[in-house]
């Protein structure tokens, strides 16, 4: 006797279903089954079309389907100096003459907010983290492109205006104004739908924030939980300027602070002696690993000698792009020249941009790859795509030739938000125009007149 089959809220079929489950099942014409914001059911697509009776349909012809791509650490409003930054100096907040996010209206830190959202969803980027001024605008634009996102503020006292020209002035009223924002942020939004939007404590990094004001962000860090995101050994700057305050390395002062921890994510973690390696392998601390603008700056990060440690890896665009494909690769490329030998390889990279990132975020029960139970984040390629062939073991065209432009469609929390490159809940190109505008009149300010 044939049963009737279940309602369920979407069934996405695919012609290749890459789960990177513990088995690393792949099926071939498979599907998956979607209710209530999970995964139900994962299997051959005719059997699941027998068993299910969805209330919408992805019928998966010519697409690869694989799980959403987590990516821990960017800035989107930061996203006004991209194209230019990268040839005058590194981090935006120590670098005069470009928009400085001290300039920045709530309003103005949204449309650029927005068109960073926009690019990691369009590059499949499905869970993100984001920390910068104004994060209530950070937050707004996330949840409105339906993306996973983990949001902070961007807690420091050191004076802006002063860091952009090498000197540290610590400000009781700077502090307080940010640990403020990063409050109202957790008071406003964590736990917004469901969980989809959860937010952290962010301070920015050891030498823009005092030692009191690391104490102060570690105690509250601890009474909230979740994950601490921060800058860590970024620059020479940095270590020479907590040397000299403290007679510690980073990792040491934070060590020292509370901070360093397997609930910590710390960007870059490049200018290390091995005692800090070790020390940061024996908290578990994550890093978030952003091998282009490490590159950008003439820098690489010991990644492997990092892992070999103990700290987790995971990988992040820090809003120089949304292509996490892209970071896969550069993260192998710079790690065969550190090393001088062929280290790492697609299926390890491709783990830090999905499994590892989520168990990073304490969400690797709930997103990372595609399973029964977990949250429905996944992503479709077009395979029919000149770079996703040959398509052997799965993992290598997709790791070393892809990139973000091959998604086109993006499912998160079980709802369509990408559908054919287009965003389904807001008008991306409105988003588009708009962060040229808010742009060019920033860079006006920075004495820099657009071209548009
Ligand atoms: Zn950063």
């Amino acid at each position: 006797m044939m049963l009737e089959p279940t309602p369920c809220d979407l069934l996405v079929m695919g012609d290749l279903i890459l789960t990177l489950d513990a088995q690393d099942s792949v099926m071939s014409n498979g599907a998956v089954a979607v209710a209530d914001r999970r995964i139900v059911d994962i299997g051959p697509a005719d059997e699941l079309h027998a068993r299910w009776a969805p209330a919408e349909m992805i019928d998966g012809k010519d697409r690869i389907v694989m799980p959403g791509l987590v990516n821990v650490h960017n800035h989107t409003p930061l996203m006004v100096t991209r194209g230019m930054i990268e040839d005058i100096g590194f981090a935006p907040m120590y670098t005069p003459s470009i928009p400085q996010g001290h300039w920045l209206t709530e309003d103005d830190a949204f449309a650029l907010s927005s068109l960073g959202m926009y690019e990691l969803l369009r590059a499949g980027c499905t869970t993100v983290v984001d920390y910068y001024r104004y994060p209530g605008a950070c937050a707004r634009a996330a949840a409105d492109l339906g993306l996973r996102a983990v949001i902070a503020g961007r807690v420091h006292d050191a004076e802006p205006a002063a860091l952009t020209t090498g000197r540290y002035e610590y400000s009781r009223a700077v502090g307080e104004e940010s640990l403020r924002e990063n409050a109202e942020l957790i008071e406003r939004w964590n736990g917004h739908d469901g969980g989809r939007i959860r937010c952290d404590w962010a301070p920015h990094a050891p030498d823009t924030c005092s030692d009191d004001l690391l104490r102060e962000v570690s105690r509250l860090a601890e009474r909230h939980g979740g994950n601490i995101h921060t800058h860590l050994c970024q620059l020479p700057l940095e270590v020479e300027t907590v040397a000299a305050r403290s007679g510690l390395t980073p990792p040491q002062l934070l060590d020292k602070l509370g901070l360093l921890n397997e609930r910590l994510i710390a960007a870059h973690c490049i200018h290390m002696e091995p005692a800090d390696i070790e020390l940061c392998g024996r908290a578990g601390i994550t890093v978030a690993h952003a091998p282009i603008g490490n590159a950008k700056g003439g820098r690489i990060a010991p990644i492997m000698e990092l892992r070999e440690a103990g700290a987790r890896i995971a990988l992040c665009t820090d809003t120089s792009s949304g292509d996490l494909i892209e970071t896969m690769r550069w993260a192998i490329a710079m790690q065969r020249i550190n090393r001088q030998g062929s280290v790492l390889d697609a299926r390890t990279v491709l783990d830090w941009g999905t499994r590892e990132g989520a168990r990073a975020l304490g969400l690797g029960e709930v997103v990372g790859s595609l399973e029964i139970g977990k949250r429905a984040d996944m992503i479709l390629l077009d395979n029919r795509s000149p770079s996703l062939v040959p398509m052997v073991d799965g993992y290598g065209v997709l790791v070393h030739s892809a990139s973000g432009h091959d998604v086109d469609t993006v499912v998160i929390d079980g709802r369509v938000v990408l559908a054919n490159g287009h965003p389904t809940l807001v008008d991306g190109d409105a988003i588009v125009a708009r962060a040229q505008a808010v742009a060019s009149s920033l860079w006006q300010r920075a004495g820099r007149r657009t071209v548009q």
